[in-house]
């Protein structure tokens, strides 16, 4: 009898532990100029990949209180996701925010001081960021374009599973094939890395193997559906978990930019 109440305690704290479960939901708001076609294929995405639900979000322009123009006219990602964790509707686990419009942050080095060289850093391009652990995050596809759709596509998922999966607690992973990894300033690492976490990472947030399907299922079923995105790009790409409890997933083409 005791064996079995000790049984039974541990099955619901592991259950309990979990942050993501078949009833999870995942708020999604998509901010103006992002096409339709592509959230629904993000969110199918998240929903076959992590097992969860999704729930669209009406339609909103940027709020313009993350408005920043000190290097050029964009939106602060520490603001949004602010802004989106405080206005969580009700019936939503997570909140999303996805984006063409380019986002920005400061990045600050462990002392909490902004990295030098300060004019680079104080207002520095993003790809995406999320609270670790937390319920709110927001990724732009401004520094993924690339003039295959699809790599631009298979890009944006993985950061969007790569940021949802730092909410769920999930810090960077040392498998360079983890969509966890850190991609350490070079876009080649996201391209390198698979679309999906690796089994210590899964294990870590409770899925269990052989439920959900690979993103890359999902591309097939999707690519008749996918919208033409023009231009090219050859940025440089960084992702660090800093101790602020945000984690960044960083374009640093900026500063090729700046003068
Ligand atoms: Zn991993
Ligand atoms: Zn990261």
């Amino acid at each position: 009898m005791r064996i079995f109440i000790v049984l039974f305690a541990f099955l619901l704290l592991s259950c309990s532990e979990k942050p993501i479960a078949k009833k999870t939901v995942v708020g999604i708001i998509p901010y103006k100029g992002i096409s339709s076609e592509k959230v629904a294929m993000l969110r199918n995405s998240i929903q076959e990949y992590y097992g969860i639900s999704t729930k669209l979000l009406p339609e909103m322009a940027l709020p313009r209180q993350a408005f920043i123009n000190i290097k050029s006219p964009r939106y602060r990602a520490d603001s949004l996701i602010a802004i989106q964790q405080s206005n969580m509707p009700e019936g939503v686990d997570y909140i999303l925010g996805l984006t063409e419009i380019d986002i920005s942050v400061t990045k600050k080095d462990d002392d909490g001081k902004v990295k030098e060289p300060e004019w680079k850093y104080n207002d520095f391009g993003i790809m995406g960021l999320a609270y670790c652990p937390g319920k709110s995050c927001v990724v732009s596809g401004f520094r993924l374009k690339h003039k295959d759709k699809e790599v631009h596509f298979g890009r944006f998922k993985k950061v969007v599973i790569h940021e949802l999966g730092h909410n769920f607690g999930l810090p960077h992973c040392p498998d360079k094939k983890c969509v966890m990894t850190d991609a350490v300033e070079k876009i080649k690492t996201i391209d390198d890395a698979r679309p999906e976490l690796c089994n210590k990472c899964k294990s870590k947030i409770g899925i269990v193997l052989g439920i959900n399907v690979t993103i890359a299922d999902t591309e097939k079923s999707n690519k008749k559906n996918a919208p033409a995105i023009a231009g090219a790009s050859n940025q440089q790409n960084q992702c660090y978990f800093p101790t602020t409890s945000l984690c960044v997933s960083v374009a640093l083409s900026e500063t090729m930019r700046i003068t």
